[in-house]
């Protein structure tokens, strides 16, 4: 969702033949306040030219299958790795892309007519440019209209496919905004009761990721945490105390950083130590921050579930926070003290 800070985005970025695994598998999920979803399980569909010795598929499913063991079987989830090495792969996968999206209603065209237009849409047109020209992109997609899917994509995986690390984490950190996503109306402001704000979008993504990497091994998430404020880690510059030196009125819940460029540092970074104040410092159990409090909010709207959850209301948690996180590193590095890097 959003577009990603630049590193990350440098990260994420690269790839392309086609290989597609295409089984798809029925499962039914049921989370508390939702009716039964039947969701099939993840589509990837890989350019050619890529995952030739299978590492870009393996390195993203390892995260992928984490965050799905986490948060539950949302979907249909399409993940796109792309890559410039075969425009007819390309074309092909864009064709089959068209297909998903193609609603079975007949008023709204054939399923020509449909992945026609679909292909003639000026973004997409633009996207496949970028793909064919090796152009790094990507991040979250989704539709709000039936049917309703979710779509990772990368428009060169050459990148990632080089990066296991980074495509471990691009996976699980996408994967928790398709979660999110799922409880959340996006027709909606973010401001709204009923969408999230960006700084729980983006830094609740940014902490899970984080914390699952450190559970696989494959990151050390303390330090992680540490590098946020020092240097600003895979995030962006400036780090946190860069960015809170120059700027003392910053405010978590404005939702125009978007425009500033400063949306990595606020919304990623803050928001993900603001993520990590509710867990370490109001010792609000992981699974509620991360996963619980999100069932409620399509019943009862974000404020009253997360005053429900976390015992506190937003503003006041907005309150609270400030003044913590305005503390010297070896302050708030120590709400980890006793932690374990397991769960
Ligand atoms: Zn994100």
């Amino acid at each position: 969702m959003k577009p990603l800070p630049p590193l990350i985005l440098a990260l994420l970025v690269t790839g392309c033949t086609e290989k597609t695994s295409t089984d798809a598998l029925e499962s039914t999920h049921t989370s508390p306040n939702l009716d039964p979803v039947k969701v099939v399980e993840p589509v990837l569909f890989v350019a050619a030219g890529l995952n030739t010795n299978g590492s870009l598929v393996r390195n993203y499913q390892r995260g992928l299958q984490y965050a799905m063991d986490y948060f539950g079987r949302y979907g249909p989830y399409y993940v796109y790795l792309l890559g410039p090495d075969s425009e007819q792969s390309v074309r092909h996968i864009y064709h089959q892309r068209a297909l998903t999206r193609a609603n079975a209603d007949a008023r709204l065209g054939s399923l020509e007519e449909q992945t026609q237009k679909f292909l003639n849409q000026p973004n997409i047109v633009n996207e496949i440019r970028s793909v064919l020209s090796g152009m790094a992109e990507g991040g979250l997609t989704w539709t709000q209209d039936p049917p309703i899917l979710y779509e990772d994509v990368t428009t060169n995986a050459h990148g990632r496919e080089k990066d296991p690390v980074e495509n471990t984490w691009g996976a699980l950190h996408e994967y928790h905004h398709v979660f999110q996503i799922a409880h959340c109306d996006t027709k909606q402001e973010r401001t709204s009761e009923k969408n999230i704000n960006s700084w729980i979008s983006e830094g609740m993504a940014t902490y899970s990721s984080a914390k699952f990497m450190g559970n696989l091994g494959l990151s050390d998430f303390e330090d992680y945490m540490l590098q946020l404020r020092t240097s600003g880690a895979n995030i962006g510059r400036p780090s946190i105390n860069e960015f809170l030196r120059e700027s003392s009125d910053w405010q978590l819940n404005d939702e125009g950083y978007w425009d500033t460029g400063e949306f990595a540092q606020v919304y990623y970074m803050l928001g993900a130590w603001a993520t990590a104040y509710l867990i370490h410092v109001l010792n609000i159990e992981e699974e509620i921050v991360l996963r619980e409090w999100y069932y409620d909010i399509p019943r009862m709207g974000k404020s009253a579930a997360f005053r429900k959850h976390m015992g506190v209301s937003l503003n006041e948690f907005y309150r609270k926070f400030d003044a913590f996180i305005r503390q010297t590193d070896s302050v708030v590095m120590q709400i980890f003290d006793g932690q374990t890097e397991d769960n």
